[in-house]
């Protein structure tokens, strides 16, 4: 049973002071805290008016005695810790000892409870932080808090509240983010008698998180853990195709609590890199247990920030798990799906393209007459749709392919292991090419000659608006090169010389003015090659922007279509 203890004022007065009632979300945030510290196995929220009428946490915990119930609306009256250093290795979700008070300040609160030795419970009743009464009273055992007229005593705070539908949006959000790692306890929510959510107790994690992202996420999830020297992660990833513009599905756990933290965040991003597109973020749920030693929490009043004290050590644990599970994920999928058991057979009887190239084809490497090699799984060409997207005969269903955004992938993937092995293929102009720019573009042109050698272009200065390109990468011959040095000036101005991202954003444009674009024709051989290359890529999912090379439909989607099965 809970013993609770008005901390000393040198305990108290390390704890991080500040608000924590803000809106409605607040008050479920802490009392559904309270509730699984108490060990509950059931959890039911009940919320009228968007929880500015009312709010009602019930659960079947520990419950507390008469005496704790008349201490736990004191401030700094907690049961969790007792010292100084029991702040730096906290396990429950509460330790602040203001929630109870800082609730019952600003509201009509009432605490029933009764714990499971006891024959009758007890009810506390406070207004605006004064104790009304206590009395004993049958309940069943655990507690329940009930909170009415939030800020009735603080009209200028209550006049920030949002409409009901808001406030509960940000209770059903609250609501989830709490219910979804402690999946053996039952949470109910309950919105004006009605009930919104309901998340059975299961000992299936993935089932918990079907609940909350429905089936067809949950299923796609990719599982990846970790185990290193006082960390363990579990993470639930949705591959991909399943990201979101906000991160609202981003779910961060540590030790079981909610997480949310831009460092933490900008890991998932870079773990999933390349396969995002800008501004997106992907679904996610990461349970981080870490040795509550190695972390502070006691950072927010909310409770949801942290510092670590290796945080880089954490954040490239996570980037690396990320990784690693897709990019093995993504090999495991091609092998089952893609890839023909048998060779590639020739070109079947339809004519190959008819317009013949004026110069060679744009992504070979080899000198044009040296035959491309081909990795044996390539899958059967049977067609180009619109001279853009290729399509293959996979083995068990259609593969179509973005041909510029492959080849970009190519591109950029090639340029970038050879200017990270110092072996960018360089080749120098015959005879030098003048270009024009504007007077702003010339102006950090010219500052930047250093910067774009290191890239394999050598432009030197003219005299005036004009330069000359004297060497090119091999990679980008057919470029044309004004408008790829018009593009590339944006990114050079920003760019740090020093820094990965600048790089990559660099070598993007590269590709994709290098990159043979939708609507040119290629021959099959051609296509055949481009796809060769592609899978060798180390990450032939997606192009340098994030936006997808394939799409793929299996046979069971297409015989719906036609309604062969249903
Ligand atoms: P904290 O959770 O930081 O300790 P609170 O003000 O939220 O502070 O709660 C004060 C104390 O009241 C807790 O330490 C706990 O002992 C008791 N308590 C609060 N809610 C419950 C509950 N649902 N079940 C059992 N005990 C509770
Ligand atoms: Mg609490």
């Amino acid at each position: 049973m809970n013993h609770i203890r008005i901390l000393a004022e040198k305990v108290a007065s390390q704890i991080a002071a500040g608000e924590v009632v803000e809106r409605p979300a607040s008050v479920v945030r802490e009392l559904l805290d309270n509730s699984i510290d108490a060990g509950a196995g059931r959890i039911r929220v009940s919320v009228e008016g968007g929880g500015k009428r009312q709010i009602r946490v019930a659960d079947d915990g520990s419950g507390m005695s008469k005496d704790d119930l008349l201490l736990c609306v004191e401030r700094h009256a907690t049961s969790k810790i007792k010292s100084v250093s029991d702040l730096f290795a906290i396990k429950t979700l509460g330790f602040r000892g203001e929630a109870l008070p800082s609730i019952a300040s600003v509201s009509k609160m009432d605490v029933t409870s009764r714990p499971v030795q006891d024959l009758s419970g007890h009810r506390l009743k406070t207004a605006g932080g004064r104790l009304v009464s206590i009395e004993e009273t049958g309940c069943p055992t655990g507690t329940s808090v009930m909170v009415r007229d939030l800020f009735y005593n603080v009209p200028a705070r209550k006049k920030f509240l949002r409409t009901p539908g808001t406030e509960m949006d940000h209770i059903t959000d609250t609501f989830s983010r709490w219910a979804l790692p402690y999946s053996e306890i039952d949470f109910r929510l309950e919105s004006n008698n009605q009930t919104l959510l309901h998340f059975p107790a299961t000992e299936n994690q993935r089932y918990r998180l079907s609940t909350l992202l429905g089936r067809r996420v949950a299923d796609a999830m990719l599982e990846a853990t970790e185990k290193t020297d006082g960390l363990e992660i579990d993470a639930y990833l949705a591959p991909w195709e399943f990201s979101r513009k906000r991160g609202d599905r981003v779910f961060f756990y540590i030790n079981g609590r909610n997480i949310r933290d831009r460092y933490l965040t900008r890991a998932i991003l870079e773990g999933y890199g390349q396969r995002l597109m800008k501004g997106q973020y992907p679904q996610i749920a990461v349970f981080m247990n870490i040795d509550p030693s190695e972390i502070d929490i006691n950072v927010h009043p909310t409770k949801q920030e942290v510092r670590f004290h290796n945080g880089r050590i954490v954040f490239q644990v996570i980037v690396r798990m990320i990784e690693r599970c897709l990019s093995s994920a993504f090999k495991g999928f091609l092998d089952k799906e893609f890839s023909g058991s048998e060779p590639p057979p020739p070109f079947p009887a339809g004519e190959p393209p008819q317009r013949p190239f004026s110069t060679p084809i744009p992504f070979r490497e080899e000198p044009p007459e040296a035959e491309p090699r081909i990795t044996k799984d390539v899958p059967l060409v049977i067609g180009n749709l619109g001279n853009t997207y290729i399509l293959c005969q996979a083995r068990d269903g259609l593969l179509m392919v973005d041909q510029h955004a492959a080849h970009e992938r190519i591109v950029y993937e090639t340029l970038k292991k050879g200017l990270l092995k110092g072996r960018l293929q360089v080749q120098t102009l015959l005879i030098p090419k003048e270009l024009e720019f504007s007077l702003k573009e010339a102006k950090i042109l010219n500052e930047s000659s250093e910067l774009l050698s290191r890239f394999g272009i050598e432009l030197e200065h003219f005299g005036g608006n004009t330069f000359l390109l004297r060497a090119i990468p091999v990679l980008l011959e057919r470029v044309v090169w004004e408008d790829f040095l018009s593009e590339l000036v944006p990114e050079i101005r920003k760019s740090r010389p020093e820094d990965n991202r600048t790089i990559d954003e660099i070598l993007s444009v590269m590709a994709c003015h290098g990159a043979v674009r939708g609507g040119h024709t290629l021959t099959a051989q051609e296509m055949t090659h481009l796809l060769s290359q592609l899978l060798e890529m180390d990450l032939p999912s997606n192009c340098p922007h994030g936006r997808p090379i394939f799409r793929y439909l299996h046979y069971q989607e297409i015989e719906k279509m036609f309604k062969r099965s249903v």
